[in-house]
């Protein structure tokens, strides 16, 4: 989706040079990036502006969070994309929603090992906190209902890490449905069919 602007010649500008930055091309568009970052154990950023061109370079966090500098943020203009790992196959969090609302950005984006989760923005804008933060307690309480449920019908113990793999599964449903309520799209799909 990268259009050759032509304006980006150089390495791209890495705002805080105390953060640590991943060294690409400047001109790797938003399915590069996802290829070279899914699969990680910590999270990776890239913000991408409406035509698609990387805005700086992707900036490398921790394990579940990328903060960015108040530098950053002004380069980041509504209707922006970010696209970020998740290092498990698990949905977009509260946190990635409120960055969309935040930013009021076109497309928020996730890369687990195996599927990639994204939402657009609806046409009548991003949630508010209030709701978006309802609909996720609603989905935990959900995740957690089904797992009970699915413990109960089993005829033998269920292994933490199957527990594990049920509540992910159920979580990310129930995210689905709950954000549904609220006019977000959210799109689930296996990284080698997008
Ligand atoms: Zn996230």
């Amino acid at each position: 989706m990268l259009k050759d602007s032509g304006h980006k010649v150089g390495p791209l500008p890495q705002i805080d040079a105390s953060a640590k930055y991943l060294d690409v091309a400047p001109t790797t568009s938003l399915q590069d990036l996802e290829n070279m970052i899914r699969g990680r154990g910590d999270e990776v950023a890239g913000v991408f502006d409406r035509d698609g061109a990387p805005l700086f370079a992707p900036k490398i966090g921790r394990t579940h969070d990328v903060t960015f500098s108040p530098e950053e943020i002004a380069l980041i203009e509504p209707g922006a994309t970010i696209t970020h790992s998740h290092a498990k196959d698990v949905t977009l969090s509260l946190a990635d929603l409120g960055a969309a609302k935040q930013l009021d950005l076109q497309e928020i984006r996730a890369v687990g090992p195996h599927r990639t989760f994204s939402a657009r923005r609806p046409r009548s804008g991003w949630p508010t906190d209030r709701k978006v933060k309802t609909a996720f307690e609603t989905a935990y309480l959900a995740a957690d209902l089904e797992v009970q449920r699915r413990k109960r019908m089993s005829s033998k113990p269920i292994s933490a890490s199957k527990e594990e793999d049920f509540y992910d599964e159920a979580y990310n449903q129930a995210v689905v449905e709950e954000l549904r309520k609220l006019g977000v799209r959210l799109k689930e799909t296996d990284a080698n069919s997008d």
